[in-house]
């Protein structure tokens, strides 16, 4: 089963049809987060890609969130989501990524973490992940 914390809104299963719940909740514990605005750009840019997204890492508790080794104010505690590359073209995820409303963007070797923040921000995991991505941006 899943908890919901802080006031979020409930999930809506006709507004963010290719997801669900449990998909973004906390692995360890099942505790989930509803953004509105990153699960309208989640389901935005599995419109626009036409293709499945595998989601890695949604909302994660405090405790999971220390324990993956997470920044202490990753939005992860709140709602993003690290997007599987395999499959992807880069150059077109990332294209669609930012057509469909995210703002920040973490690029890794085998993932794109996606979040919905206030400003614009991006960072890599890595110098080889640095690599993987420079052709792209
Ligand atoms: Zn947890």
């Amino acid at each position: 089963m899943t908890t919901t914390i802080g006031v979020a809104p409930p999930w809506d299963a006709a507004r963010w049809p290719h997801f669900s719940l449990r998909e973004i909740a906390c692995p360890c514990c099942g505790e989930t987060f509803v953004w509105p605005a990153a699960l309208d750009a989640l389901e935005a840019l599995r419109a626009d890609l036409a293709a499945p997204l595998q989601v890695n890492s949604g909302h994660r508790c405090a405790l999971h969130n220390a324990r993956v080794g997470g920044a202490p104010l990753s939005l992860h505690k709140r709602l993003a989501f690290d997007i599987a590359l395999a499959g992807h073209d880069l150059a077109w995820l990332l294209a669609a990524a930012r057509a469909s409303g995210f703002t920040g963007f973490g690029f890794g070797q085998t993932f794109l973490h996606l979040d919905t923040r206030a400003r614009p921000a991006h960072w890599f995991y890595g110098q080889r992940s640095k690599q993987r991505w420079t052709s792209v941006l």
